[in-house]
Parts: C-alpha cells; sequence; structure tokens
C-alpha cells in the first residue's frame, strides 16, 4: 500500500493547498514586476516586493529535468515503482519551477505535462501527468 506523507500546511502555504482543493494549481505573483514565485514565500525572489497575489495556473508546463527512480528503496512507496521526480516549467512563467511527481511511463526531459490532483485524504496534492498527443488541446 502507498503511504506519501501527507504535506503540513502552514499560514503561508494555506491558499496553495485550498487552490488544489478545488482543482487548481496556484502560485504566488509579484505585483510589483510580474515573477512567480514558487514554493509560497513572503517576500517576491526577484525585488523583494511583499506583494504577491496566488493566481490560478493553467496547470500545463513542461519537464525541466527528471530522474527515474527505479528501486524499492522508499518504504511506503512500492507501489509507485517507477517514480518519476521532476522539475516543471509552467507555461506562464520559467521562473516558477515546480518539483514534483510525475505519473506516466518513458517520462523525459521537455515532455509536456498537466496538473493532476492524487487524494491523501484532507489534502490534495499536485503531480503531474503527461499530455498524450492528439489531446493537448483539452
Ligand atoms: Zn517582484
Amino acid at each position: 500500500m502507498t503511504t506519501r506523507s501527507v504535506p503540513v500546511v502552514s499560514e503561508l502555504t494555506a491558499p496553495y493547498w485550498e487552490g488544489a482543493q478545488n482543482g487548481h494549481l496556484t502560485i504566488q505573483k509579484c505585483d510589483d514586476c510580474s515573477a512567480m514565485v514558487f514554493p509560497p514565500y513572503p517576500e517576491c525572489l526577484a525585488c523583494s516586493s511583499g506583494n504577491l497575489t496566488w493566481t490560478k495556473m493553467k496547470g500545463t508546463g513542461v519537464i525541466h529535468s527528471v530522474s527515474r527512480v527505479a528501486s524499492d528503496i522508499l518504504p511506503g512507496l512500492e507501489d509507485l515503482i517507477p517514480l518519476y521526480v521532476a522539475l516543471v516549467e509552467l507555461d506562464e512563467s520559467k521562473s516558477a519551477i515546480i518539483p514534483t511527481n510525475v505519473v506516466g511511463t518513458e517520462i523525459v526531459a521537455g515532455m509536456p505535462v498537466r496538473v493532476k490532483f492524487e487524494s491523501l485524504g484532507n489534502v490534495e496534492l499536485p503531480i503531474f501527468e503527461r499530455i498524450v498527443e492528439g489531446e493537448a488541446s483539452r
């Protein structure tokens, strides 16, 4: 059985998890310089502004880099092997790179992906899946 650890929701990250609960990937965007900030942070990493607004993303992007975990070295995650751990660049901004899992097979860098949500009880965990050719415009 898969036993992913459940993320701890803090005051800072609560809007991220609330967005996920509603089926949206939401990221902080700087009101002053338009940079996207991820992971959640109290101020803009580009200009230090504290004026950040949680913004709904399309949830699509491209795999920047990926590692394939092939052995069951992760207790409780055997069901997920092979597990793809990736950095995903969102279509809206290359400055918002999301560390995540990508489900599917033969996952490689440069592949288009979209967000999906895995329910962990009271938290919806954003993960990504490969966009299969022919359904990219869905
Ligand atoms: Zn900024």
